[in-house]
């Protein structure tokens, strides 16, 4: 019997533990390493959106996540005060790609995925500090002094990647020039219809507010900050409410009715786009290769895709390396293009110029549904042999 492929996989985040799964399918001997005492339970929550369905699709492993969440019904533009600005035909390019757009509670999402895994795959509480290529794999070691081996180490370890910063060097982060509170609440109110999405624009600063399901809703604010980097991290309740004083009375009420205690507080960053995602048995995917601006919702979305990829191509090309370079080939022009089009559309939704204002509104009032779907399907798609 011909012994099994042994990977390890470095962060139990979204793209590590899908990763994990699609190469367990695939009768790969697979062990995921954890930093965190245990899997995330803070985050708030996302937007598994379409293409990361039909990735998850197409390795078995939607149904727990779509269960966890809450498919999106509604997606709305809206100005401050709640008045529409527009609306995103977001449901029916779902129905049209054969996939929904989920909303759900990262831990929820987390859970999902991990109770897809053998047991004893994860191993948490122990953080990676460095790889070694040996000939015909890869010896990682871990801040406890162990080490283990296989033929393949997939950094999934996410924006502060050490497997990064081995492989590739310095390479800094890139500020967004915001900072962003992020929390989930219980919330009922007439405006939050099953499957409501609204980002609400301000100048300056942005609020989304999302169903996630079974009455709680995930809400984050951004607020334009001239050092966001250096911004201090404390949270304050009173002043997420300060930055929407006399913004819409949902936007209101759902900060309200958040514990202080559950509110996050963050500096969104990316990096500059690289072109290399492995170096002889190691490879990067998700945040850790091409951490992103979170406007578009496809940080996660595509550190899934990378998993699906990455674990098809392992499967359909014999040699190790040759499979790498096909991953990096396909991945890098599609996720780098999306950490682009973030920072892009991070910079019109973050305008703060009353002229700026006026020229994003009026653009979004004016564009057609015809249009927004037609941009939109080609971020949405998924190609499974991609
Ligand atoms: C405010 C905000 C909103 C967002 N909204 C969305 C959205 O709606 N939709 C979407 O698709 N994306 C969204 N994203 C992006 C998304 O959260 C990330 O792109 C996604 O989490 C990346 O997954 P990952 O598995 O690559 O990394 P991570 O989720 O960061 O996971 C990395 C894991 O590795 C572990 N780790 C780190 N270092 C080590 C180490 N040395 N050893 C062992 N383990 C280690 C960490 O503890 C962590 O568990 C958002 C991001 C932000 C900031």
């Amino acid at each position: 019997m011909t012994e099994l492929r042994k990977v390890i996989v470095v962060g139990a985040g979204i793209g590590g533990l899908t990763a994990a799964i699609a190469l367990q399918r695939a009768g790969w001997k697979v062990k995921v390493f954890e930093a965190a005492q245990a899997l995330r339970t803070g985050g708030a929550g996302l937007s598994v959106m379409a293409n990361a369905m039909a990735a998850l699709h197409s390795i078995d492993a939607h149904v727990p996540v779509e269960q966890a969440g809450q498919v999106i019904q509604h997606f709305f533009f809206k100005k401050q005060n709640g008045d529409l600005i527009a609306s995103m035909p977001i449901h029916e390019i779902g129905e049209q790609l054969g996939h929904p757009n989920v909303n759900i509670q990262r831990p929820l999402l987390l859970r999902a995925l991990a109770q897809q895994l053998t047991p004893d795959t994860l191993t948490t509480g122990l953080r990676c500090v460095s790889y070694a290529h040996r000939p015909d794999g890869v010896r990682v070691s871990f801040e406890d002094d162990s080490t283990h081996e296989a033929d393949l180490l997939i950094g999934a370890d996410g924006l502060n990647s050490v497997i990064r910063q081995q492989m590739l060097g310095e390479t800094p982060t890139r500020p967004s020039g915001y900072i962003a509170w992020l929390a989930v609440t219980p919330l009922s109110h007439p405006v939050m219809t099953e499957g409501y999405v609204a980002h609400y624009w301000g100048r300056g600063k942005r609020f989304g507010l999302c169903d996630v399901g079974d009455g709680q809703a995930y809400w984050w604010g951004t607020c334009n900050h001239g050092n966001a980097a250096d911004a201090a991290l404390s949270i304050s309740k009173q002043e997420v409410l300060s930055a929407c004083t006399g913004w819409a009375p949902e936007v209101i009420a759902a900060v309200e009715a958040t514990p202080e205690s559950v509110i996050l507080k963050m500096h969104a960053q990316d990096r500059e786009p690289v072109e290399q995602f492995c170096d002889g048995h190691v490879v990067l995917l998700g945040d850790a290769a091409h951490p992103m601006l979170p406007s578009l919702g496809q940080g996660a979305a595509q550190a899934i895709e990378d998993a699906v990829v990455l674990a098809g191509h392992l499967a359909r090309t014999p040699d190790l390396r040759t499979a790498l370079a096909r991953y990096q080939a396909c991945r890098h022009p599609r996720a780098n293009a999306v950490v682009n089009a973030a920072r892009f559309m991070s910079g019109i939704e973050q305008a703060e110029s009353r002229f700026g204002c006026w020229l994003r509104e009026w653009y979004f009032r004016l564009t057609p549904q015809s249009s927004f779907r037609k941009k939109n399907i080609d971020i949405l798609s998924f190609e499974p042999s991609a």
